[in-house]
């Protein structure tokens, strides 16, 4: 069974590095943190390594521990969260190739199976929530910390519980977190409902421009990298652009992309019958049925044609 296998791995590493998904949001970061401190915990040598991760997530317990680089590209054990697949590692691809055993946990329905050994569980609404059943699985002590980290995660993935993805067991383990005695609303308050002010500048820009296309089934808009020179942009700071076009009345797909170095970066999310998903695996990308994303390199419009004829395919 793939948790027993998981759990001896773990065990038996002499050294382990973690790894999650570039550009990482608060289910990666959160359960790569929750993994970092359940390691910690039964003594083993572990780092976790994220060359840059948003600011707003500093508070979470075990962030101050987070290197830029590993200490070594020899890991006996390489862990890969909330990464569906190898190329969504980033810079830290050379960390999980060196390794000697590498493991994902995951929740992505679109995941490569690209480790030696693979969690991943399409119905899970985060990463956090199938890690919260691998710690316990391991025996680790769910502590005050490593609660944070978790539903922190799940807070993330789901919207603040609001996404179909939330099911019985969602709220089961949150119940278990609570127990801990978490504070949620500080919580709920930092990672969901603050904002920083270059986000609220690029928030102004992508909602001035935004235009509704089939019918106002399609929003679209988009973010120039001068443009996010300009406000100071940092990874995170793009975070819920793309919703707003979800939330308008009548939109079925909305499109948000952003330039960067290598291209377009896309997020894609859906209200009820399209999955995202199977756009974004057109272009090389992947995601959730209804939040997908993909990295497009050529020019905004061809960019923009390309993925509107794909998108109405499922209209
Ligand atoms: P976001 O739009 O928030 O960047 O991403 C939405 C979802 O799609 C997340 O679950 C994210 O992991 C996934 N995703 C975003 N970009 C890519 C990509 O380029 N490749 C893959 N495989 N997944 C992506
Ligand atoms: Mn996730």
């Amino acid at each position: 069974m793939t948790l027993d296998n998981i759990c001896k791995e773990i065990k038996e590493s002499k050294s382990i590095i973690i790894l999650a998904h570039k550009d990482p949001d608060g289910d990666a970061i959160g359960s790569s943190l929750a993994m970092y401190l359940a390691l910690k915990q039964i003594n083993l040598n572990v780092d976790i390594v994220m060359p840059v991760y948003p600011r707003i997530y500093g508070f979470l317990p075990g962030a101050t521990e987070i290197k830029k680089e590993g200490n070594s590209n020899n890991y006996d054990l390489a862990i890969a969260l909330d990464c569906g697949d190898r190329g969504r590692l980033g810079d830290c691809i050379e960390y999980f190739d060196k390794a000697n055993k590498t493991i994902s946990i995951d929740h992505h329905g679109t995941n490569k199976m690209f480790a030696d050994y693979n969690y991943v569980n399409p119905d899970s609404c985060a990463t956090a929530q199938s890690l919260f059943v691998v710690l316990n699985f391991m025996g680790i002590n769910i502590t005050k910390e490593i609660a944070e980290c978790l539903y922190a995660g799940i807070l993330t993935d789901t919207g603040g519980f609001k996404y179909s993805s939330v099911t019985e067991e969602t709220f089961e383990i949150a119940k278990e977190l609570f127990s801990k005695g978490i504070n949620i609303a500080d919580i709920s308050k930092k990672m969901l409902d603050t904002i920083t002010k270059p986000q609220l500048l690029l928030t102004k820009i992508a909602i001035g421009r935004l235009e509704v296309l089939e019918d106002g089934k399609i929003a679209f808009t988009y973010i120039t990298k001068n443009e996010s020179e300009e406000v100071n942009a940092e990874n995170g700071d793009y975070e819920g652009i793309v919703n707003y076009g979800r939330n308008l009345e009548g939109v079925e797909v909305s499109v948000f992309l952003r330039e960067t170095d290598d291209g377009f970066k896309v997020s894609l999310r859906s209200n009820s019958y399209v999955d995202v998903s199977d756009v974004a695996l057109i272009f090389g990308g992947g995601g959730h049925k209804k939040a997908s994303g993909c990295l497009i390199n050529t020019p905004l419009e061809d960019a923009k044609t390309a993925l509107v004829k794909e998108i109405k395919r499922y209209l």
